[in-house]
């Protein structure tokens, strides 16, 4: 994958360096993680958890050079899979469904981030699943953004809910809380909320977003972030945690080829689970995380 090529070539390197040695010593493994270190904070990885990261593959790789342990090399390469597994969100997340439908999932991200696209990925990967995912336009502040989702929605063969010219233009939280009606009437057993973006936060976008979520009590808010956004990412997904409260993160554009470790330390930083990510503008480039196989796609 593109965005972690350096970030993997660099880890690798610094692994690669312990390979042949019978025994570790804590010279080798001070610089080892040194290497560690700069190659995740050269990728963007925010320094508070690189600081954390670094200190318990330290500490763990010390104990492994004490216990003699057969093959030292292989086990360093096993602790960083480990801790990359830990920072990327442990197990897998799976998208919660509601116990009565319609399941409600709402999303939320700068403008740009992704979300028009992610609400076709998403209708369409249910759709396969036999779910019947209406899509709803919220984002009402862009000229565009209501034709862009009914061309996402045509390609992906959903139906979009739209407000009627004169009739819920520009109170996207009357939109989305007709929408929910208006899925319970005709069955839709998915609602997918896209919601307006801006270029930066602010705070009548957060507030709007805010109030979205309060009328229509969605059992998912999926927070999209570019992963080519850099060190902005955590303070971006903080500031999105404070004003809606999100309960997973969808990585986007992890194809390109920026350094993409600030996408690495949103869920650290968060807490909140990556459940999907995006490879492409293709309605099917996109598919669940694995946090354990993105780990192993790193340090391949
Ligand atoms: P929104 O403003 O958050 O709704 O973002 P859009 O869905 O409109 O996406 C912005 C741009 O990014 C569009 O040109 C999309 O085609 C593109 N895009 C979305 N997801 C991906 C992705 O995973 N990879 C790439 N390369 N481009 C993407």
């Amino acid at each position: 994958m593109a965005t972690f090529g350096t970030l993997s070539d660099r880890l690798t390197q610094a692994l690669a360096n312990l390979r042949g040695k019978g025994r570790l010593s804590a010279a080798d493994v001070d610089s080892t993680v040194r290497e560690i270190r700069r190659a995740l904070l050269e990728a963007d990885v925010n320094l508070e958890v690189v600081k954390q990261f670094t200190g318990t593959v330290r500490e763990r790789a010390m104990e492994a050079s004490l216990s003699q342990a057969l093959n030292p090399a292989q086990q360093v390469v096993q602790i960083v899979n480990e801790e990359l597994v830990a920072i990327l969100g442990g197990q897998q997340r799976r998208l919660e469904f509601a116990k009565r439908p319609p399941t409600i999932i709402m999303l939320a991200g700068l403008q740009g981030a992704g979300k028009t696209t992610l609400a076709g990925k998403l209708a369409k990967w249910l759709a396969k699943d036999g779910h019947t995912p209406l899509l709803v336009a919220c984002d009402l502040q862009r000229p565009n953004a209501v034709t862009q989702l009914q061309v996402v929605g045509e390609q992906a063969g959903a139906q979009v809910y739209a407000p009627e010219p004169g009739n819920g233009v520009g109170n996207p939280v009357r939109v989305a809380k007709d929408s929910i009606k208006f899925a319970q009437d005709k069955q839709f057993d998915v609602v997918i909320v896209d919601t307006a973006g801006r270029l930066g936060v602010d705070a009548d976008m957060m507030k709007q977003a805010a109030d979205i979520r309060k009328a229509i009590d969605p059992d998912e808010v999926l927070f999209v972030i570019d992963s080519m956004i850099g060190q902005d990412a955590v303070a971006t997904a903080k500031a999105f945690q404070d004003g809606v409260d999100f309960t997973g993160v969808v990585l986007s554009k992890l194809d390109g080829d920026a350094r993409g470790g600030a996408a690495l330390s949103v869920a650290s930083v968060t807490g909140r689970p990556i459940i999907f990510s995006s490879t492409g503008e293709g309605l099917d480039d996109f598919e669940p995380f694995y946090p354990d196989r993105m780990a192993s796609r790193i340090l391949d």
